[in-house]
């Protein structure tokens, strides 16, 4: 017997024969003699409709409104979702974020999770009943409905399972696991079986588009072990769990790419302390995020600036710069958008050398250039030209040793 929240996304949840093929797995958990605990989204497309209602009827719509219309999605959901339960004969009870309740602070639209009380929860399971939970809701310190941003409700689902100290959270989505890089560019990509937490973050980062960031932060904090898995086949998922875990711990456990980024250079800036701080204090004022940085070698006291940052802010990025061109007192700004970001992420580089080198090797091999490397603890960046993207990603996967066999 374990104690676990099964998770659905959107699409596991998108119309009726869904909600009842989930209730049906759920069933069978609890004939099996777990207790189980359900927490749901909207329906597939339901968030999208609300968010839109409320952009089209006010682009500086009040926040809080914007909480109370777009929680409603899944209020619709766990509704159905107990009822798809009872008609099966399994006990359950709906539960809205304020009646549990799910505290939050009071940052409307993104707001975090500041405490849930499992106790009467707990107390129901223990009695064969299944709760069914809202996701992506919560109460605010105003008592007023607060929602967790987009794809909160994995955050939820892991929240709740620390609440209710779950065995498992199994977050159950349109995909059947964690891959070591995308399936749709390689078809030699493999399923991981477990992946770290710190790993599941980084890939998270950099682009796999998996899990909501937050609920792998949280889960690593509450140490709450997550499995994604598909609601449409039976086979296991991945285990996103601690590193002590993991028996055979691969080197690199994944292969991620970023198309959305672009590279901006601040040409010829005078080569003397403060010219950093002149150029990414002003971005950084006006919240452009900047990733990955280089100044090369200064030849006649001057030097050139390259950085990276999200393709979207590139026009705001250019904005500030021009306007404290007289400031900073560079020639000029050269911006590329056609580039894509290449990361290989591993706890093993920890304890491996030579890892970035079979990345450099293996692009050089095939003739691409590397415009700016980045490095972590437990990755490696490198930016190179967007046409390159497929290639590289599948000559990585192949001098990793991660390829299908
Ligand atoms: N329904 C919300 C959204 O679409 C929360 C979630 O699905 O995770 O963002
Ligand atoms: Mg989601």
């Amino acid at each position: 017997m374990a104690r676990i929240v099964m998770k659905f996304g959107g699409t596991s949840v998108a119309d009726l024969e869904r909600i009842r093929n989930a209730a049906a797995r759920v069933m069978r958990a609890v004939e099996a003699g777990d207790e189980v605990a359900v927490v749901v989204s909207a329906m597939a497309g339901a968030t999208n409709q609300l968010v839109d209602w409320c952009h089209e009827l006010s682009p500086l719509y009040d926040a809080r409104e914007y909480d109370a219309v777009v929680a409603t999605g899944e209020q619709v959901t766990v509704g159905l979702f107990a009822i798809a339960l009872q008609t099966l004969g399994v006990e359950a009870r709906s539960w809205t974020g304020w009646q549990i309740p799910v505290s939050t602070d009071g940052q409307h639209g993104k707001a975090r999770i500041m405490a849930i009380d499992g106790a009467e929860l707990i107390r129901r399971m223990q009695a064969g009943q299944v709760p069914v939970i809202a996701g992506f809701q919560g109460l605010g310190p105003d008592k007023r409905i607060t929602t967790l941003g987009r794809g909160g409700s994995d955050t939820s689902a892991v929240a709740v399972a620390a609440a209710i100290r779950a065995d498992r959270c199994d977050i159950y989505t349109d995909v059947d696991g964690v891959y070591t890089t995308d399936p749709r560019l390689v078809s030699k990509a493999r399923k991981l079986s477990h992946i770290t937490y710190e790993e599941m973050l980084e890939l998270a980062s950099v682009g796999a588009k998996v899990l909501q960031t937050r609920s792998v932060e949280l889960a690593m904090k509450e140490r709450v072990r997550v499995q994604v898995l598909s609601s449409f086949t039976d086979t296991p998922g991945t285990l996103v769990v601690d590193e002590d875990e993991i028996v055979e711990q691969e080197i690199v456990a994944g292969i991620a790419y970023s198309r959305d980024e672009a590279k901006l250079t601040v040409r010829r800036v005078p080569d003397r302390p403060g010219v950093a701080a002149a150029v990414f204090g002003p971005l950084a004022e006006n919240g452009i995020n900047v990733d990955m940085i280089v100044q090369n070698v200064s030849e006649d006291g001057t030097t050139d600036m390259t950085f990276t940052l999200n393709k979207t802010e590139l026009p705001r990025a250019r904005a500030v710069l021009e306007a404290m061109r007289g400031e900073i007192g560079y020639a000029d700004l050269a911006a590329d958008s056609d580039v894509a970001k290449i990361s290989v992420v591993g706890v093993g580089m920890r304890s491996h050398a030579g890892v970035a080198g079979t990345m450099f090797k293996a692009l050089a091999g095939r003739g691409i250039n590397i415009q700016v490397i980045s490095t972590s603890e437990i990755k490696v960046s490198v930016l190179i030209a967007a046409e390159y993207t497929e290639l590289a990603v599948r000559a990585l996967h192949t001098a990793y040793g991660l390829d299908v066999a």
